[in-house]
């Protein structure tokens, strides 16, 4: 009987492993043994009762499954602490902590935010104006009727500006209400920390004592299957109907890549915003701001050459400024239109290596059977202007061009460009073979 209980459990593991996502299998599978097996009782062996109790919800049925496929018998499944796992994990937790997560501080999330980041320096242009909106009803209301709200846009269009400017706000404030940032990344990493010491209690709690949880770039849950239904449990439990969650990710959930229903379905259960790239006239706006904080004189000539060039991304636009200064400082000298043209060259020459819209039509072009031509003439038919429509949208997702310069391109109306992303969008949001499809070409751009 020893025997074949040693031999049982790695098959019916095995089993259980074909099942299960491969890091949800890992996280909770490993440090599990078998007691004892009988026609009517299977006992597990856990390090502690957490596991215990998670492995009796999520995973009794699974492997009584797989116990019945390999033996034919369908016993009962009970979980057990067992002493020397309790002490293997205690001490396999203290050679894992540096490597593989971060330890929860007596308030993390301190450490991420910037307190620069206020929505009083926040400029607000057509671009950004919902989200700013729906930013500050957070702040007025404390929670809203939209829960979640889902803020999304292309990088460095002020998401965790956001983000930190409602955390930072509600605590100028001082009335009580508790806030907390966290990037998904971070948050996985507490939770992954907070289990393997059977402190997933204590992880639960501070989260969910948060009236206002802000949880920064969402997108990185995406293909991780295991870590999402993580998410999802933990999420549900924090969702409370007085609680107010606001995320943000580089795209709309539809978008966002591997996702499964049940954790999608929450994301758009409450209202989605989308930050566009600024507009000049914003983009200007946000220079003059920055310049004023960094206490430089900039002329308005130059600020309006940088704003109508430099790209539409925010953080880009900072850059260059940042880079205009220093320049300026090494050579002692004023900042001039003419400096600025010597920097932005030198900005556009490294971003040129980056996914220009000739790279997005090639990639494409390789995908339909269109040709090069096809694509800037006039033709409407679908089987060219659905591939047109694609490289539009993927140039808005990909590129900082605005649809102006996107529409020029294609020497079309930059409602076109606009409609076209829209359409994209909708059609991937119904149809998994566009979202392969536009999977395909991304990994094709190399991202
Ligand atoms: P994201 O999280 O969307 O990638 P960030 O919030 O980190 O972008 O913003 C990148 C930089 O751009 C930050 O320094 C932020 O202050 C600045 N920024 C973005 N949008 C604005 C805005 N509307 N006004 C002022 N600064 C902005
Ligand atoms: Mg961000």
């Amino acid at each position: 009987m020893k025997t074949l209980q040693s031999e049982l459990w790695p098959k019916v593991s095995a089993r259980i492993a074909r099942k299960v996502e491969s890091e949800r299998f890992h996280l909770w599978f490993r440090n599990i043994e078998l007691v004892s097996f009988s026609e009517d009782l299977v006992e597990l062996g856990v390090p502690n009762l957490f596991i215990a109790q998670w492995m009796e919800q999520h995973f009794a049925a699974t492997i009584a499954e797989a116990v019945r496929q390999e033996t034919g018998t369908t016993p009962a499944i009970k979980f057990r602490v067992v002493a020397h796992l309790f002490a293997g994990m205690r001490q396999k937790q203290h050679e894992e902590i540096g490597s593989l997560a971060q330890k929860p501080k007596e308030e993390p999330w301190l450490s991420e935010i910037r307190r620069d980041f206020q929505l009083s320096n926040f400029v607000v242009g057509p671009c950004n104006e919902f989200a700013h909106a729906a930013a500050m009803k957070v702040i007025e209301a404390g929670h809203t009727l939209f829960n979640p709200l889902f803020l999304y846009g292309g990088v460095g269009l002020g998401k965790t500006h956001i983000l930190q400017g409602i955390w930072n706000e509600i605590r100028n404030r001082k009335r009580g209400k508790k806030v907390i940032y966290v990037p998904a990344e971070r948050f996985m990493n507490e939770y992954v920390f907070a289990f393997r010491n059977g402190q997933v209690d204590a992880f639960r709690h501070t989260y969910r004592s948060a009236d206002i949880l802000l949880i920064d770039d969402v997108h990185f849950l995406r293909d991780k299957m295991g870590f999402q239904e993580e998410f999802l449990h933990t999420y549900d439990a924090l969702n409370g109907p007085d609680k107010q969650v606001v995320m943000a990710s580089d795209a709309h959930p539809n978008m966002m890549g591997k996702i499964k229903e049940s954790l999608l379905s929450r994301f758009v259960s409450g209202m989605i915003v989308k930050l566009e790239p600024p507009d000049c006239a914003t983009r200007v706006k946000i220079l003059k701001l920055k310049a004023a904080r960094l206490k430089k004189r900039i002329g308005p000539d130059v600020l309006q050459f940088i704003a109508a060039r430099a790209c539409s991304n925010v953080r880009e636009l900072e850059g260059t400024l940042t880079t205009l200064v220093a320049y300026a400082s090494l050579n002692k000298s004023r900042i001039t239109v003419e400096m600025a043209r010597e920097v932005i060259g030198a900005v556009a020459e490294r971003k040129k290596r980056s996914i220009d819209l000739d790279k997005i039509e090639k990639v494409v072009l390789a995908r339909f059977p269109v040709t090069r031509q096809d694509l800037h003439s006039n033709r409407r038919t679908s089987t060219i202007s659905h591939p047109r429509q694609m490289c539009m949208y993927l140039a808005r997702k990909h590129t900082a061009l605005s649809s102006q310069e996107i529409a020029d391109f294609f020497r079309k109306n930059h409602t076109t460009v606009l409609s076209a992303e829209k359409g994209i969008e909708a059609l991937a949001a119904k149809d998994p073979k566009v979202r392969e499809m536009i999977a395909g070409i991304e990994r094709d751009l190399g991202h």
